[in-house]
């Protein structure tokens, strides 16, 4: 199950920002990252992301499509989020799109019908419905391609929920349900997945009266177990 990631644009990229400067691919990108820690979970996943992951560059589109094309990938899902006129209005909402035209068509508008009342769920926005656009990204994949408009970052309301990066997280892994529901993807065996980096655990041994104890006691845990350990005043 090959799976394409594509964070629309750049950080460089002209005009895709929300009016106070947040910049597009930022937003697309938290998504991204969001869809694919979820995506790794399951069983016979690869991904290839086509975007540049530091958002330096903005890829061409014929490069990501050809790079999607050339991999053989299975599906493509393309993040992004809306603009309107540039300055604060009052329109809102989330919206996927597919495309007629690549004969993979079918597939690409049930997952988008899987993907669209989720992502509205999660973001918590006005549903604007799965639509077709021709779009270049969805128009020169040869395998079924959707498109995410998360929300508009020119939305007096809509922006509050894409500075949210719980909502972009949450996002992110609606979309990846959905493929993983459409694709009936099994989850990979639970050892293998409880390794999650993101976390970590602080060892809290004990209190004590004086600096001395503390510091002998640390000392000790050191030598015995070759741990890291230090010693924090508390008041
Ligand atoms: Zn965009």
């Amino acid at each position: 199950m090959k799976i394409v990631l594509d964070a629309g644009h750049g950080l460089q990229t002209a005009g895709k920002q929300t009016p106070d400067g947040e910049k597009e691919w930022t937003f697309n990108n938290t998504v991204l990252l969001a869809a694919q820690s979820k995506l790794k979970l399951y069983e016979k996943v690869e991904l290839l992301r086509v975007d540049n992951s530091t958002g330096r560059t903005d890829i061409p589109l014929k490069i990501r499509t050809h790079h999607a094309n050339n991999w053989k990938a299975d599906v493509y899902l393309s993040f992004h989020h809306n603009a309107n006129t540039g300055v604060w209005g009052d329109w809102g909402g989330v919206e996927t799109y597919t495309f007629d035209g690549n004969g993979s068509n079918s597939k690409a508008e049930q997952l988008a019908k899987l993907i669209q009342p989720s992502l509205v769920r999660a973001m918590g926005l006005r549903d604007r419905g799965v639509r077709k656009k021709n779009l270049h990204v969805l128009r020169e994949t040869k395998m079924p391609a959707v498109l995410i408009e998360g929300g508009f970052m020119d939305s007096r309301s809509d922006i509050e929920a894409l500075r949210n990066r719980l909502r972009l997280k949450a996002q992110g892994e609606a979309i990846a349900d959905a493929v993983i529901e459409y694709y009936r993807l099994k989850k990979k065996p639970s050892s293998a997945t409880t390794l999650n980096t993101s976390r970590t655990f602080r060892l809290v041994t004990g209190v004590f009266l004086s600096k001395e104890e503390a510091v002998a006691s640390a000392d000790r845990l050191r030598k015995e177990h070759g741990w890291t350990v230090y010693v924090k005043e508390e008041f």
